[in-house]
Parts: C-alpha cells; sequence; structure tokens
C-alpha cells in the first residue's frame, strides 16, 4: 500500500498544531502518512478541494477562514456539518468528498472527559463558528442553553437555527449554570481580554465547570478567575485533541487514543504554554 495524505487548509496555517498530531497518530496506527499544513489563501479554497479528490489523498481540516466557505465545494454534509454550517474535516473516498464537523463531537468528549455533571443548564459565550459547534452538540444532549454575545443579533440568528436562547449577562440566572464556554475569540491575541467584564463567578455553583474553548495560555484569564472562586476549569487542548481524533478516525477506521493527540500538542507547544 502507498503512503496515505492528509492536510490542513488554513491562512495563515503555519503555526498549526495539527501536523503534530496526526503524524504521531499515523505512527501510532503504524500507517504509513504524513499530514501538512497549507497555507491557502480565500481565492485559491475551491481548487485546493479539487485536489482531494486523487487516490492516496485521506482528506484534509479546515480551519480560519475556511469552515464555512467550503460548504459550496463538498459533494455531501454529515449531518453535524450541515447543522452547525462548518466543515473542519473533508473526507475523501473514491472521489467524493464529505463535509464532516468534528469540533461539535470533538467538545462533548472533551466534555466526557472533564466529567461535567449533567446539572445545571450552559451559558455559551460567542456567536461565531465554535459557538455554532458547541450549541449544536449541547442541545443534541438535551441541555438547556444560553447564548451571550457581544453582538446580541448573532446570538439571536444563532439560537434561532439551533435553539437556546440568546440573553444579556445581567438577564443569565447564574445560580442554575453548570457549565460556562468560551467559544469567543476575546483573549485569543489579548489574554487578559474577557468576555465577561466584572463577572463573579463566585455566582455559580461550585460543581460548575468553565471550559475555554482558548488555549494558549495554558490557564486564561477566565480559567483563573474561576479556579480563584473554587470552580473547576479547563481549556481547549481537550477540545482540539478530540476533533482531531476523530478526524483521523474518519480518515482511516483508526480510533487512536486521544492521549497519543495530547502528548503530541504537549510535546510541539513550548513549555511555557503547556497545561
Ligand atoms: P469567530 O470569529 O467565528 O467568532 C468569534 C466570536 O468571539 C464572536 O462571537 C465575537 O463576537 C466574539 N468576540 C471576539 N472578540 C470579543 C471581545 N473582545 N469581547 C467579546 N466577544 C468577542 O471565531 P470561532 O468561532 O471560529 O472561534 C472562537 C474561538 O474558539 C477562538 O478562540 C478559537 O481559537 C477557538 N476554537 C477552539 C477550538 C478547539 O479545538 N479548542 C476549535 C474551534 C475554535 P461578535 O459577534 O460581537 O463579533
Amino acid at each position: 500500500q502507498g503512503a496515505l495524505f492528509a492536510f490542513l487548509y488554513a491562512d495563515p496555517a503555519a503555526h498549526s498544531l495539527s501536523p503534530a498530531m496526526h503524524r504521531a497518530a499515523f505512527a501510532f496506527a503504524g500507517l504509513r502518512g504524513d499530514y501538512q499544513a497549507v497555507r491557502v489563501p480565500p481565492a485559491d479554497l475551491g481548487a485546493a478541494i479539487v485536489e482531494l479528490r486523487q487516490q492516496s489523498i485521506l482528506g484534509a481540516n479546515l480551519s480560519l477562514p475556511h469552515k464555512e466557505t467550503a460548504l459550496s465545494y463538498l459533494d455531501s454534509l454529515t449531518p453535524a456539518a450541515r447543522a452547525v454550517g462548518a466543515v473542519n474535516t473533508i473526507i475523501s473516498r473514491e472521489g467524493k468528498l464529505l463535509g464532516d464537523n468534528t469540533d461539535a463531537p470533538g467538545f462533548l468528549a472533551a466534555l466526557n472527559d472533564a466529567d461535567v455533571s449533567a446539572d445545571g443548564g450552559a451559558v455559551v459565550l460567542g456567536a461565531g463558528g465554535a459557538a455554532r459547534a458547541a450549541v449544536w452538540a449541547l442541545r443534541s444532549q438535551g441541555r438547556q442553553v444560553v447564548v451571550v454575545n457581544r453582538t446580541r443579533a448573532k446570538a439571536e440568528r444563532l439560537t434561532a437555527e439551533l435553539g437556546g436562547r440568546p440573553a444579556d449577562l445581567h438577564e443569565v440566572n447564574w445560580a442554575d449554570v453548570g457549565l460556562i464556554v468560551n467559544a469567543s475569540s476575546a483573549g485569543l491575541n489579548a489574554p487578559e481580554a474577557s468576555p465577561l467584564p466584572d463577572f463573579e463567578f463566585s455566582q455559580l455553583p461550585k460543581a460548575a465547570l468553565m471550559y475555554d474553548m482558548v488555549y494558549k495560555p495554558a490557564e486564561t484569564r477566565l480559567m483563573r478567575e474561576a479556579r480563584a472562586a473554587g470552580l473547576r476549569a479547563e481549556n481547549g487542548l481537550g477540545m482540539l485533541a478530540h476533533q482531531a481524533r476523530l478526524a483521523f478516525l474518519a480518515w482511516t477506521g483508526v480510533d487512536v487514543p486521544v492521549q497519543v493527540f495530547l502528548d503530541a500538542l504537549h510535546a510541539a507547544q513550548p513549555p511555557a504554554l503547556q497545561g
């Protein structure tokens, strides 16, 4: 059997941690394969996706800014990708391209690892693609979801499509909340920025979890504040590892343990960023 290939299409792509994860997975699975991050500017996405139809190509992951625009280039979509309206994994099989979204089940798997109790509603901060994946995933589990977003109209659109309800911070009944998910990009380039200005985590039950999809730094401002109030907090590395595991599983049929992906992430990150 010849070598197998998979790609990340993103812009920028240079600092992606995905090649480290998927190369470790190929090695663990005993498969001859490689994974490369390719910078694909938006104007080149259609041509880059056509390339995936070749035999020996397993597929690709998509990241910013392609997750939504890719939909029109694919032959079919999984229910998760269609509902979320975003594709992070393309599966190439016999010349046909299937769009999937492994962020949503990857997020649920990470929550499962964190052993989140079923009690209490969830508050999702943000209303972009990551928030859509989180809301769809949480609603599929029957959870109550409130979406808080800087631009309220986007939270209204999201909840009209995927369920849950939009709210401003002061409208949330925090004593009933078991989970806060930060799916906003606040803090991504300014680590001390917060989508929760002047917020007291002590308003939440102690069993609640603060799940921050951001993973640099390993302890974000939201995580630090939640822990200071006695709550549990997790960063987004678990979700990143599980979305990769699920993509690799869809491509190869091999369910490589998530620890292989987590170990690759920790090895690839400078020590200062490790959790
Ligand atoms: P989008 O650009 O689609 O959405 C960004 C969201 O963040 C919007 O709702 C925006 O609000 C909000 N936002 C941005 N800046 C601020 C701010 N200063 N204060 C309050 N809200 C703000 O991004 P994505 O949904 O693709 O990604 C969101 C985050 O999730 C990123 O940090 C990304 O790295 C992370 N992520 C992590 C994954 C993982 O595996 N761990 C997977 C996917 C994403 P508004 O609508 O008002 O502009």
